[in-house]
């Protein structure tokens, strides 16, 4: 099944597991970023690594074997669906006490990673839901217009609209006062089959709720176009792409796909500007992942800046949640940390559990050479 909608992610969180487990488990699959042959042993790595982890645990014989046959139905899963597996991510939810299991295809890679817990584990769910927008697109040409919806990956035609514009005259037929009563009857036809265009995706969007609006026509007709969009419209309308009312549907679903990677590496890129600007003025900012831990653990950072599937391990204190890299005992507490496997994931939580934006910045970036992780703080760096 295809992750499509925060219904999905609502009824995985209400589910009850009680008295047993679950385990969620979460992999990058695209294959546009690394072979085949990654993607596997990153799975393996992450199954034998939750089987470890859970030997060592002090629960109850019961519980204990419904994660590990959630464990071993994951691992089975992998080896035979990976292959053919053709979105970007997947998502496994198994309860295995209460015969429950779910896969989810998801259109983003999420950070590799396996929880066993109380319940289902969805927060990378919405992060995905969050980064992709549902756009409206609406193609026109001189007699027809179609709209459709375009979000998560997906396309669907919504509407169509067929005007009955008499085609254009060829120049010289008609001679002086004829010809340009006949030019100016066409142009009025045009202008109605605009009009009635222009307030159908008005109504469209009043209807649905669409985060963009994508136009396709030609450029002759564009400003004319625009001049007719209600400021609703306006306010939505983020751009053009190369379609029109002609163009097969995966055509256009391509435009829309680059349209939003290309917007969504410019603010990715404006962002990692911004943050290196205010690192080199010693500004609001701090790079590397030994400081980013020490302002999370203080309380002084503002939002978390890394690079997507950058991963370290580390140290946990069991008891004040502090992250470290290698101290063995918490700095606070005195207590022996915990070894975890990715500290930058920890950071993650403890980033969105304190209501912190994260933000996950595409490599290649110019954030690698700043170690791929840093915070915007709240107050300026003392030196
Ligand atoms: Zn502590």
């Amino acid at each position: 099944m295809k992750l499509s909608s925060s219904s999905q992610i609502e009824k995985l969180a209400r589910f009850k597991t009680h008295p047993y487990r679950a385990t969620s488990f979460y992999l990058n699959t695209d294959k546009s970023q690394q072979t085949l042959k990654a993607i596997n042993a990153a799975s393996k790595a992450l199954i034998n690594q939750a089987r470890q982890e859970l030997e060592g645990k002090n629960l109850s014989p019961e519980i204990k074997n419904c994660l590990q046959s959630d464990l071993e139905k994951i691992s089975d899963f992998c080896q035979k669906k990976l292959s053919p597996l053709k979105s970007p991510g997947l998502a496994i939810f198994s309860c295995s006490g209460q015969n429950y299991w779910q896969e989810l295809e998801l259109p983003h890679g999420p950070r590799n990673r396996i929880i066993m817990d109380f319940d289902f584990y969805t927060r990378p769910l919405t992060a995905i839901l969050e980064r992709f927008k549902k756009m409206c697109v609406f193609l026109i040409n001189r007699k027809e217009s179609k709209w459709y919806e375009v979000y998560l990956g997906e396309i669907k035609q919504i509407d169509s609209l067929l005007s009955d514009v008499p085609k254009q005259v060829k120049k010289g037929g008609f001679e002086g006062y004829e010809s340009k009563r006949i030019e100016r009857h066409i142009e009025a036809h045009l202008l109605e089959h605009f009009k009635k265009s222009a307030e159908k995706t008005f109504d469209i969007l009043k209807h649905n709720h669409f985060d963009w609006l994508l136009v396709g026509c030609d450029d002759v007709f564009y400003s004319q176009l625009e001049s007719l969009f209600h400021s609703y419209l306006k306010e939505r309308l983020k751009g053009r792409i190369k379609a029109r009312p002609d163009t097969p549907e995966s055509k256009i679903l391509k435009e829309c796909s680059e349209f939003e990677a290309q917007l969504k590496r410019a603010q990715e890129e404006e962002l990692v500007k911004r943050f290196i600007d205010e690192l080199e003025r010693g500004g609001r900012a701090i790079a590397g992942l030994a400081d980013t831990l020490r302002k999370l653990n203080s309380f002084e950072a503002q939002s978390l800046i890394i690079t997507h599937n950058f991963s370290h391990p580390g140290q946990v204190c069991p008891k004040c949640h502090n992250l470290y890299i290698k101290e063995e005992n918490c700095l606070i507490c005195q207590v022996k940390t915990e070894s975890a496997t990715d500290i930058v994931d920890e950071a993650v939580e403890l980033a969105l559990t304190r209501g912190l934006p994260v933000y996950q910045i595409t490599p290649p970036t110019r954030l690698k050479r700043y170690g791929n992780i840093g915070v915007f703080l709240k107050y300026k760096n003392p030196l």
